[in-house]
């Protein structure tokens, strides 16, 4: 092979590396729960907690040492994380399998928008809570800098489809932007949502663009 032909290789080799790639990093959101100052107090006691044991993606989040049980009309579930740090409200983010389990008629919401959803009992070594509301199935949604959104074209609060590149692959629609610079680029989805598309560890889903063709009826 010549030089120039050499060259020219290497040339569309740096080029196909320099462009960002559209890919998206897919996280699974295990269930787990969000409490108030006042029920983490209730149930873990006074004091320093929620006690961090490791930092998620999204910064200043992190999963706690802290486990609670969650006590529905038909089951429990035990063992169950708690995120850190406290917050306003409680809130109970659980898979629509763990709704089964529960007996909980759960809605699927984005984060933070509890108003009339179920309520559930909370129990731990040291006392138990009853909310009145917050239990969630968590709707898919996808954390993205100023600079990605930019990149990719959306807005935030915009619904889109992510195509999941899974060994059973779907396309997930309804899937919610959500755009601040306090955020690092990552879609959460859920076990059972994970699981019906062979999600696997690694594993990114890319934006389905419009242009696709549609057959009518
Ligand atoms: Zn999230």
């Amino acid at each position: 092979m010549d030089k120039t032909a050499i060259e020219k290789i290497i040339k569309q080799v740096l080029a196909e590396l320099g462009k960002t790639s559209d890919a998206i990093p897919v996280e699974l959101s295990a269930r787990h729960v969000h409490l108030s100052r006042a029920d983490m107090d209730t149930l873990f006691g006074f004091g320093e907690n929620p006690t961090p044991a490791k930092e998620l993606s999204q910064p200043g989040q992190f999963l706690s040492k802290e486990r609670v049980r969650l006590i529905g009309p038909r089951g429990v579930i035990d063992n169950v994380a708690v995120l850190g740090p406290a917050r306003p409200e409680s809130q109970v983010e659980i898979s629509l399998t763990d709704a089964r389990i529960l007996g909980i008629d759960t809605p699927v919401r984005q984060s933070g928008e509890i108003e009339d959803t179920p309520g559930i009992v909370l129990s731990s070594h040291k006392g138990i809570v009853g909310l009145d509301q917050g239990v969630i199935v968590a709707g898919r949604h996808i954390h993205m800098p100023a600079k990605d959104a930019a990149r990719f074209n959306v807005r935030d609060g915009d619904r889109i489809k992510v195509r999941m590149n899974s060994s059973r692959p779907v396309v997930m629609e309804d899937v919610l932007v959500r755009v601040s610079d306090r955020f690092n680029l990552a879609m959460h989805i859920d076990f059972d949502e994970g699981n019906a598309c062979g999600w696997k560890q690694g594993v990114p889903g890319t934006i389905v663009t419009n242009q696709e063709k549609v057959v009518e009826f």
